[in-house]
């Protein structure tokens, strides 16, 4: 493995190359390594002590839907750790450029973007892109910057949110792929790095190609000829919105309810029908679940003078921006979009805190003079967006708290019962059931995406779950996907890999794990993960849980306080992290 140790403060690069950490594949378990080693827990997520590092796995650029990255860092929006994965090319951008993992140390004195070009890693001035008011003018500067060889090359930059110290902030992939959640934007701000370019021109072969080819042909074949990966492809994961709206779990108007009246309009099947511009993928997947929409900005009072920009959409989002906020057009939800993308915002984290402060203000605990006139009320774009610019532009104290997160608005202003948090951000919006909320809770980073609990939930319906048997199911999934993630597939596709089809095709490119060595190091990654966050002070709770979360009425039925609770204590024995009782 070839590791890249990279000093802002002293602005010196170590190289490490050393063969004990082939033990540990890959992606998040060799990302774990490095982190548990190298970034104490007791540290200010927005302090220089705070690390980075981002890993590839062994199938980058190998194997198709093997094109993510992951990043480990201590977070400022959890105060535990840090997890976050994201698309694009920067993984195969690592992989030609010869790099396994990097890690990121120290702040600069002023602002920087580090660039990487095979073995030259440089740090550059980023003063002039400090602030600029679109990450997408930030990437075609770096392009233009940055000389343009025959490789690979990636872009991974911060907005003016991660620069202002926004602690929900994010970080744009090539433009439409993000680090979204836990704020590694704001480090990335906090150690006044601005982007990092990756490019790599260099080749890689394997010994055995007959049997590379023949495994690569039975991954790709089963991606595009079954129908496992279809529903990505033709609505990408905004197919969801019907559905789950008929089932009442989809979160409208701040987690009032599971159903919006205008579900249709803001529908998957609407976007492709009207609005859908193109779908794009990641590098090495033939899939393209990327849905981009077009919107066309009126820019000056003249009828015919518009700008047309490109936007992302998918469930989360539209959920985040869209029912959460009671947003029924599809152009406005679009509109609340590329404002926040455009700055560098985790939109999920967006849609909570503006939930919040709707709710807020609808109870008087703001006022308009906190909100400096603005009227938040559900379905109303025009103020939503000057919200945002005045979030991103820390305006007032108001504002600079929404900045904060949900913890700061609760702490400073009250109206905990609305605040919809779990670990300190907002849910990503599948209100299937308890298995879902639970699955927030006890993941190791907080996200729907640890343990698949809306899955399970909606496996389950109609089925009469134990509080043990629920855990051990969430914690047997979590496991799994610790070597999901060290192979950083994409998750869409983990139906794909399954334990035979990734030990194959490991072996067909030189990589020997039995089974059991795989299942050793998904527990060794989990337990070591867990032993940092009880270092780290974490404990399992459900004590800021909203009410509107045991009011809401799920396709299971109302959440039960006391099942989370003996679920929690089961979770805290196994895992030896201490409970609270909410
Ligand atoms: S399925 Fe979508 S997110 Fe996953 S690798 Fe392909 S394009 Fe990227």
């Amino acid at each position: 493995m070839k590791i890249a140790d990279i000093n802002l403060t002293t602005r010196k690069v170590k190289i490490l190359e050393d063969e004990k950490y082939n033990a540990f594949l890959g992606g998040v378990s060799l990302a774990t390594e490095l982190f548990v080693n190298n970034c104490k827990p007791d540290i200010d997520p927005l302090g220089k002590e705070n690390i980075i590092v981002f890993a590839k796995g062994p199938l980058t650029a190998a194997f198709p839907t093997a094109s993510k990255a992951v990043a480990l860092f201590k977070s400022p929006v959890s105060n535990e750790l840090g997890e976050s994965y994201a698309g694009g090319r920067m993984a195969s951008a690592m992989r030609f450029s010869g790099y396994d993992a990097l890690l990121i140390r120290g702040k600069a004195s002023h602002p920087v973007y580090i660039a990487i070009h095979d073995d030259t890693i440089a740090i550059k001035n980023a003063e002039l892109l400090w602030n600029l008011r679109s990450v997408f003018v930030v990437g075609r500067v770096l392009r233009d910057a940055e000389p343009q060889g025959p490789g690979r090359r990636s872009f991974i930059r911060s907005g003016r949110a991660g620069d202002r110290l926004i602690r929900y902030a994010n970080l744009n992939v090539d433009n439409y792929r993000h680090f979204g959640r836990l704020g590694l934007g704001a480090v990335f701000g906090s150690k006044n790095l601005k982007a990092l370019v990756i490019e790599g021109t260099k080749d890689f072969k394997f010994a055995d190609m007959k049997a590379y080819k023949t495994a690569y042909r039975e991954v790709y074949n089963y991606l595009t000829h079954s129908d496992v990966m279809d529903k990505y492809h033709i609505l990408g994961t905004s197919a969801g919105i019907l559905p789950i709206n008929a089932m009442g779990a989809l979160p409208t108007r701040n987690y009032s309810i599971g159903t919006f009246e205008a579900a249709e309009q803001i529908s998957g099947e609407y976007y492709a029908e009207n609005l859908l511009l193109r779908k794009i993928a990641c590098s090495q997947c033939p899939v393209g679940c990327i849905h981009i929409a077009y919107l066309r900005i009126p820019y000056r009072k003249e009828e015919y003078d518009v700008e047309t920009t490109f936007v992302p959409y998918d469930y989360e989002l539209i959920y985040a921006l869209g029912t959460n906020l009671g947003v029924s057009d599809a152009k406005d939800v679009l509109r609340l979009i590329e404002l926040a993308d455009r700055n560098g915002v985790d939109i999920i984290s967006l849609g909570g805190i503006l939930g919040w402060a709707t709710d807020a203000f609808a109870n008087g605990l703001i006022t308009i003079n906190d909100t400096l006139g603005v009227k938040f009320e559900f379905g109303d774009v025009s103020n939503y967006l000057t919200a945002i610019s005045l979030i991103i532009r820390r305006e007032n104290e108001f504002y600079r708290t929404l900045g904060e997160g949900l913890d700061a608005c609760v702490e400073k202003y009250g109206g905990a019962e609305y605040a919809i948090r779990i670990g300190g951000q907002t849910p990503a919006g599948y209100m299937t059931g308890p298995a879902s909320i639970l699955g927030h809770i006890i993941g190791q980073r907080h996200s729907h995406l640890c343990n698949g609990g809306y899955s399970y939930d909606q496996k389950t319906f109609g089925k009469k779950i134990g509080y043990k048997e629920m855990v051990d199911a969430l914690v047997t999934e979590e496991k799994w996907r610790q070597i999901l993630n060290s192979l950083v597939i994409c998750l869409f596709a983990r139906k794909v890999f399954t334990i035979d089809r990734t030990l194959k095709s490991l072996s067909s490119i030189g990589i020997a794990f039995t089974k059991e060595e795989l299942l050793t190091l998904a527990n060794e990654t989990y337990e070591k993960k867990n032993a940092w966050k009880k270092a780290a002070g974490q404990i399992i709770s459900q004590k800021n849980l909203a009410k509107k979360i045991y009011s809401f009425k799920t396709p299971h039925g109302f959440i039960k306080k006391n099942f989370l609770q003996k679920a929690i204590e089961y979770y805290s024995e196994l895992s030896g992290i201490p409970y609270e009782v909410g």
